[in-house]
């Protein structure tokens, strides 16, 4: 089974994410929730670099995969469910809401920390909401991702198999709850308590520091209701908000190259959590 897994690997994630990204954009061209001002034909081709640039970078740089340290560690004997005997399915079950939890506090900790958020920041600047920009995120936010995932990973001892599910599942998830779709508010309300739904992740996308700081969760939506950063709606309505941040308001701001220098560019703005708090 591990073998199969680390030979097929590349294939399993290609295959995911071609699929869901295809049904996505076939699903935001029929049924779309808000209409948008800037074209595809501009937009696309630039998240979707930076989401092949943020793949290329995570091959060249890292001698491992999460999958293949999960192996490693399992084959040394490190990591909390390779050292305790439990059932291999409690295992694969709790690495993987374990993982989520991670990428949630990850998520606020990049919120919180100014020169995180001037990484993070790169993917709130886009000016549209859909399936591509949840593949737009700063190359260094992704290794520093990595890094953080291959330390849970690591202590945990997280059998390759949830590695790879939950990879997998963050990947679609993040395209599915990005999705510029429309899915019926009676649909929307049940679906949102099993995983993100567009509807609740778009309130995150919102130019509004308050609602920004909202809807951390990427995965299972649990931690915001949990963690008291749960907000069901946007205060403007989905199809009247703003979506992006106060800062790169120019649409020639979404070309690849001005996206990657977006970080050392002018200030953290207000957004920070900790900024926020001190001014208010
Ligand atoms: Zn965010």
């Amino acid at each position: 089974m591990q073998g199969v897994i680390f030979a097929y690997e590349p294939m399993i994630r290609l295959a995911a994410f071609g699929g869901i990204f295809v049904a996505m954009a076939v699903w935001e061209f029929i049924v779309p929730r808000r209409k948008q001002a800037i074209g595809r034909g501009w937009r696309w081709p630039n998240n979707l670099g930076v989401g092949f640039v943020d793949t290329l970078l995570v091959r060249i740089l890292f001698p491992i995969t999460a999958v293949g340290l999960a192996l490693l560690a399992q084959a040394r004997g490190f990591g909390l469910f390779n050292v305790i005997g439990v059932p291999a399915l409690v295992a694969v079950v709790a690495s993987v809401i374990v993982l989520d939890l991670a990428i949630y506090l990850q998520h606020v900790l990049f919120h919180a920390v100014p020169a995180l958020w001037r990484l993070h920041r790169m993917h709130h600047a886009d000016l549209e909401f859909d399936v591509t920009t949840g593949l737009r995120f700063h190359p260094i936010e992704i290794l520093l991702s990595m890094l953080i995932k291959f330390a849970v990973v690591a202590a945990l001892g997280a059998p390759a198999l949830s590695v790879l599910v939950f990879e997998v599942l963050l990947n679609a998830t993040s395209m599915f709850n990005h999705g510029n779709v429309r899915i019926p508010s009676g649909v929307d309300r049940v679906l949102r308590w099993l995983v993100v739904t567009p509807d609740m992740h778009r309130v995150h996308h919102s130019i509004l520091v308050r609602e920004t700081n909202s809807n951390f969760g990427f995965n299972l939506p649990w931690w915001d209701r949990l963690f008291g950063t749960y907000r069901p709606q946007p205060a403007a309505g989905h199809e009247a908000m703003t979506i992006g941040i106060e800062q790169f308001r120019d649409p020639r701001e979404l070309r690849l190259d001005l996206m990657l220098v977006q970080p050392l560019r002018g200030e953290a703005g207000s957004y920070p959590l900790g900024r926020r708090e001190a001014e208010s």
